[in-house]
């Protein structure tokens, strides 16, 4: 009798809610790029995928702690996380931008922060970026566990701008939401799929060589272009 290995199952950590990148459709499921893409490399690549959304900062703890295998979260490759990761390739060009209320035209630049609230989602890049500027534009910082609270701070009055990646604030305000982005983008990072460091470096080239075929198969351009109009 011919028995079929079993592929081997991964837990995956993604972010709650980081759309278009990962994000829960209107019955409850789980989509988005980074959700295709790593569902589309574990079938190109023979293993499976027990993805699971734990918010941004609670997956690069479960990472650490080793109660998951890797992450795909719209996460930054930078040098200070290459200490306690290894990346895979690139997937995805990104960086930060400051929004604001839409129709709040008296931020127009990081100067106009001075004695204001601003806000980021916790551990994330622009959550960093914002505590490296503190001293130089005096403002106070709030970070949020997630995407929920971050931009309803807007609404609410909590904060009056907040800082996250540019993709993900221009997914925002063309789904409709009252924002309106300031300023020019900080030059970001790409993202990258992650594991601990040293560890399920099998994976990691797994990652790799999946992207490698979806990108020469067409594949990942149909993901991106599911997601993010082109205007084409
Ligand atoms: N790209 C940002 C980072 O890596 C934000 C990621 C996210 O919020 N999911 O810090």
């Amino acid at each position: 009798v011919n028995v079929k290995a079993e592929e081997k199952t991964y837990t995956i950590g993604t972010d709650l809610t980081f759309a278009p990148f990962e994000y829960q459709n209107s019955s409850g499921t789980y989509i988005g790029i980074d959700v295709d893409l790593i569902n589309a490399i574990a079938k190109d690549q023979g293993f499976k995928v027990d993805l699971k959304p734990l918010g941004f900062d609670s997956a690069v703890q479960a990472v650490q702690s080793n109660q998951a295998d890797g992450m795909v979260a719209g996460m930054s490759i930078t040098e200070e996380r290459k200490k306690s990761f290894d990346f895979s390739d690139p997937y995805f060009d990104s960086g930060i931008s400051m929004a604001v209320k839409e129709g709040n035209n008296s931020i127009k630049s990081y100067d106009d922060l001075k004695g204001k609230t601003v806000a980021a989602k916790v551990g994330t890049e622009s959550a960093t970026f914002l505590e490296k500027n503190q001293k130089k534009y005096g403002y106070t910082i709030k970070n949020f566990d997630d995407a929920t609270g971050l931009y309803k701070s807007l609404e609410n009055g909590e904060a009056v701008a907040i800082f996250d990646d540019y993709p993900v604030l221009g997914y925002a305000i063309t789904n409709g939401q009252a924002l309106q982005l300031v300023g020019e983008k900080e030059t970001g990072s790409a993202y990258g799929f992650a594991v601990k460091k040293g560890q399920n470096q099998e994976l990691l080239e797994k990652f790799n060589a999946g992207l490698k075929n979806l990108k020469a198969s067409g594949e990942y351009d149909k993901i991106i272009n599911k997601y993010i109009s082109t205007g084409k």
